[in-house]
């Protein structure tokens, strides 16, 4: 049986390596519907390559921008627009599988949408469980959906684990395990002083030495805050608590991250920096399936180096440490302050090493809310929206 798949976000990267690997696998997957925030043009011809049934813009104009580019002739899929129809695309009956590969807290409500409907959910957006972790796994848990975590570190956590053929949300962590270890790389700046990073550029931010990223989260990477998300991801996926969760310095990128277990045994998983294995693990789960990646040669990686991290060189991984220690409504202010500060220093607007402050200043100035019960999407949105707010203010105060 063909399983119809739908891809959130088709035109980044990780969108880009899905429909990759799905397009090695004619016999088991079709494309059920697209969506894209810009760069419509390749929205059209991954339309047509994949011959999508639907495809989801933000906008009338990238709608009519769309149904230019198609052209007459072969018949067009259906357009919808706007999040609440990205929402209803990703939760309709007509695919079994969802990818959720949009960039941000922009990517929760589609996100959530898939969860609760119950699908195959093959979740890249960690923004979405950092800002809604409770509700999100108690979506996945009310509806049975089966969550596949994309990001490669939690992707290979989930196969060091032991399961049983079937990817639920668990409630506690798995009897014998005592630590979960995320690898990090370091980034560009690995070896550099944070003092010395002031006059840094997007472009050398952006410049990983191991994995070829979208902007925001090669930005992410570089500070590390890429390397807290994750943590805060992992206590939700894992059900495990922040102090059994830790970080270790792997420069090469080849162990994507280890499972330490009761009797000292440690189990790690392999591979090439290469988005499209754990993709190929999601979608073929419990099976697996080929995904264009070359196979690793670890007498050519000649030596795997490991350390710990430097918490004063990487504020941003103390930061999200001390948010995950506070709770759900920092997580939120950590995010969505983050999403701000990269974007003003992706845009010009701040230096590099201002994106801690302004990260920082939030958290600060959010802590009165501390006893707000977050009870849904909304109460989520409305703290991200307020984060926002005063991050935008901070940005500009450095700016004028
Ligand atoms: P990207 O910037 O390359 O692509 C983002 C996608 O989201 C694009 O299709 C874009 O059109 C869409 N999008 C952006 N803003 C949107 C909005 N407001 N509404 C709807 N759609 C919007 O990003 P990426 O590198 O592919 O990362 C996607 C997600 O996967 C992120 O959450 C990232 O942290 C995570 N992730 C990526 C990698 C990687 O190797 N790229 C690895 C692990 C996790
Ligand atoms: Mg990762």
């Amino acid at each position: 049986m063909v399983a119809r798949v739908t891809v959130l976000g088709s035109t980044g990267s990780i969108g880009q390596s899905t429909l990759d690997v799905l397009a090695r696998h004619p016999d088991k997957y079709a494309v059920h519907a697209l969506s894209a925030y810009s760069r419509i043009e390749l929205l059209v011809s991954q339309a047509r390559a994949t011959a999508a049934s639907v495809v989801v813009v933000p906008t009338h104009a990238a709608a009519l921008e769309f149904r230019r580019l198609w052209g007459a002739g072969a018949p067009s899929p259906e357009l919808r627009v706007g999040p609440q129809a990205l929402a209803e695309t990703a939760g309709d009956d007509q695919s079994q599988i969802v990818m959720a590969a949009i960039v941000g807290a922009a990517g929760l409500p589609a996100a959530l949408a898939a969860a609760q409907a119950g699908k195959r959910v093959l979740l890249a957006n960690k923004e979405a469980l950092v800002a809604a972790g409770s509700l999100f796994m108690a979506a996945v848990q009310a509806s049975g959906a089966e969550l596949l975590p994309i990001d490669s570190e939690h992707n290979a956590i989930f196969q060091c684990l032991p399961h049983h053929g079937r990817a639920s949300a668990p409630t506690q962590p798995s009897p014998g395990v005592r630590r979960l270890i995320l690898t990090a790389s370091g980034g560009p700046f690995r070896s550099r002083q944070w003092n010395d990073l002031h006059a840094v550029t997007p472009d050398e931010a952006c410049a990983h030495p191991n994995w070829s990223m979208g902007r925001k989260i090669s930005v992410d990477s570089a500070t590390m805050l890429n390397k807290g998300l994750e943590v805060i991801e992992a206590h939700w996926l894992f059900a495990m608590p922040p102090e059994r969760i830790s970080v270790v310095i792997h420069p090469q990128s080849v162990v994507h991250s280890m499972v330490e277990y009761e009797d000292g045994s440690v189990v790690a998983q392999l591979g090439q920096p290469d988005m499209r294995t754990p993709i190929a693990y999601g979608l073929g789960f419990p099976e697996r399936i080929a995904s264009g990646v070359g196979m690793l040669d670890l007498a050519a990686a000649g030596r795997l180096d490991f350390s710990e991290p430097d918490l004063t060189q990487f504020p941003c991984l103390r930061l999200s440490f001390e948010a995950l220690r506070s709770g759900q409504i920092a997580c939120i202010a950590l995010n969505a302050a983050n999403e701000i500060a990269v974007e003003a220093f992706l845009s010009h607007k701040l230096t590099y090493t201002r994106i801690p402050s302004v990260i920082e200043g939030v958290l600060t100035q959010m802590r009165g809310s501390q006893d707000v019960a977050l009870s849904s999407i909304d109460d989520v949105l409305d703290l991200d929206l307020e984060a926002r707010r005063h991050a935008h203010q901070i940005v500009s105060s450095y700016t004028h």
